[in-house]
């Protein structure tokens, strides 16, 4: 059976993706945290590294840990151009919350560092992760970012990196660089199904009765 292991660095999860003797890790934290994520991951044989996206807060252990886990990376290739520079693809927010998360992310993109990598697999909507090990499916979630991508975990289980998030409650994505994509995204998620959410940020939750996409349009949090 697939079991979904939490890593919380301050604000921001990985996952360790697992199956008996297989695992994979989803996104990487801050360098902060890389010693905590790797002595994580030397309890499992992870064999791939994927990321959800390209922003620094999910990204900014991949070289790290690809290197000393000797390992490959994956992301989706509409990503690649924020890699080392989360500024070339453009940021925007509605609610007041979002404009204070958005400002803080700014300043992020430009006093943090980012490693340079390069991904050496590329993942797309409906790929695969079997021959990782893992029974798992990639789901484009685009419109936090170009190459936003999640991955469904059969029956119950779907991480979403920052299509939604869980910071202060669960929403849609508060900043997007496409927010017609972003809906679209939150409506994809709803189509899928009663599931437990593990986000980019915030504890994981089921979705009993949340309609993102909905919730989204209305502007209010999705039920507390
Ligand atoms: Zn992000």
């Amino acid at each position: 059976m697939v079991e979904v292991h939490r890593i919380a660095g301050g604000n921001v999860n990985c996952y360790i993706v697992s199956d008996h003797d297989k695992a994979i890790l989803v996104d990487t934290g801050r360098k902060k945290y890389r010693k905590k994520v790797l002595e994580k991951c030397r309890e499992f044989h992870v064999c791939l590294i994927m990321l959800t996206h390209g922003h620094m807060d999910h990204c900014q252990n991949a070289a790290y840990l690809a290197d000393a886990l000797q390992i490959p990376i994956a992301m989706n290739g509409k990503d690649r151009n924020l890699i080392p520079d989360n500024k070339k693809q453009p940021l925007s927010a509605k609610s007041l919350l979002g404009k204070v998360v958005l400002a803080v992310s700014l300043r992020s993109f430009e006093k943090d560092c980012l490693e340079s990598f390069e991904p050496t697999v590329c993942l797309k909507d409906g790929d695969s992760l079997i021959q990782y090990g893992i029974d798992a499916k990639v789901v484009g979630l685009p419109g936090h970012t170009n190459g936003s991508i999640g991955l469904e975990i059969a029956p119950d289980k779907l991480i979403v990196g920052d299509a939604l998030m869980n910071m202060f409650y669960p929403t849609v994505s508060m900043l997007y660089t496409d927010e017609q994509q972003m809906l679209s995204s939150a409506k994809h998620i709803d189509q899928l199904g009663e599931k437990i959410i593990y986000f980019g940020h915030g504890k994981p939750k089921q979705t009993h009765k949340i309609s993102f996409y909905r919730q989204s349009s209305t502007n209010f949090p999705a039920s507390l």
